[in-house]
C-alpha cells in the first residue's frame, strides 16, 4: 500500500514556502500527499472581508495541492487564534485518524509567530494521542503506529530572538523547484498583494532566495531543511533518509 505524508502547517501558503518540494519528491516516489492548514487565512488581505479572503485562500490552497494530486484540509481555526485546547486537538487528532499519516511534516517548534509554533505543539501530541484508544472520538479508530514526525525549518530560518534555527537535514529539492514555485504561485491572492506592495514578485523570490540559502548548506542548488522528532515513544528511524536516500544531505554543521 501507498504510503501517507501529511504536512500539517498553520496557514495557506506556509506549507508551499516550507516543505513542497519534499512532498512533490514523496509524490514522485508513489506516496499519497496530504495538505491541511489550520486556518484558511482570514487575515490574508486589507481588501477583502475574513470570509471573502477565506474563500479565495481555501480555492488556492486545494489548487496548489491538486499540483501533486493531494488532498486539502482546513481545520477552520483563525490566524492568531489558533488554541492549543481540547476541542482544536481533537479535531487534528481526528484528522490523523482519517488520513493514517505514515510521515508528518508540521511547522518549527521554535519560530517567530506563535500561530506556526502552536500547530507545531498540535501535530506533535496528536501523532502520539491519535494512537491511543482512551482518546475516544466517535467515528474514528486508533492508529496503529505513532507517525515519524519532522519539523520544517521556520519561516526565514529563525526564531524568535533572531537566531538561526539549523537544520539536521537537508532535502535537495533541484530537481522539483519548479513544481513548488508552481505550487507556490498557486496562491494568487498573497503573491499579487506582494507583488502590489513591493513592486517586485516578492513571494517567488523569497521562496527562491531562502531554498538557494539551505541548498548552499548542502552544495546543492536548492534545499529544505528539517528536524527529526526524536522524543520518546516517536519512531527513530528516519524515513526520510529511507524514501529519499542520497537527496538527503546532512547538516554538516550540525553534530
Ligand atoms: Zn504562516
Amino acid at each position: 500500500m501507498n504510503k501517507t505524508v501529511l504536512c500539517l502547517m498553520a496557514h495557506p501558503d506556509d506549507a508551499e514556502i516550507l516543505c513542497a518540494g519534499t512532498l512533490a519528491l514523496l509524490s514522485a516516489k508513489g506516496w499519497k500527499i496530504a495538505i491541511a492548514t489550520m486556518t484558511p487565512g482570514q487575515a490574508g488581505s486589507i481588501e477583502l472581508e475574513p470570509e471573502e479572503i477565506s474563500a479565495i485562500r481555501r480555492v488556492e490552497a486545494a489548487r496548489s495541492a491538486a499540483v501533486l494530486n493531494a488532498s486539502y484540509h482546513c481545520m477552520e481555526s483563525e490566524d492568531v487564534f489558533i488554541g492549543y485546547d481540547k476541542e482544536t486537538l481533537l479535531a487534528v487528532i481526528e484528522l490523523f485518524r482519517e488520513l493514517k499519516p505514515d510521515l508528518v511534516i508540521t511547522a518549527s517548534p521554535s519560530d517567530y509567530m506563535l500561530d506556526h509554533e502552536l500547530t507545531s505543539h498540535l501535530a506533535q501530541t496528536a501523532c502520539m494521542a491519535a494512537t491511543i484508544p482512551n482518546i475516544q472520538i466517535p467515528g474514528t479508530l486508533p492508529i496503529e503506529q505513532v507517525p515519524h514526525l519532522y519539523y520544517a525549518d521556520p519561516i526565514k530560518g529563525k526564531d524568535r530572538f533572531g537566531h538561526a534555527v539549523k537544520a539536521d537535514l537537508l532535502v535537495d529539492i533541484s530537481p522539483v523547484i519548479q513544481i513548488k514555485e508552481e505550487m507556490l504561485c498557486c496562491h494568487k491572492s498573497q503573491r499579487e498583494w506582494l507583488q502590489h506592495i513591493s513592486g517586485v514578485d516578492e513571494f517567488v523570490l523569497m521562496m527562491k532566495a531562502y531554498s538557494r540559502e539551505k541548498g548552499a548548506e548542502a552544495g546543492v542548488s536548492y534545499a529544505e531543511g528539517f528536524r527529526q522528532h526524536l522524543g520518546f515513544s516517536y519512531p527513530q528511524d528516519n524515513l526520510l533518509v529511507a524514501e529519499l536516500e542520497s537527496l538527503v544531505h546532512f547538516n554538516p554543521e550540525k553534530p
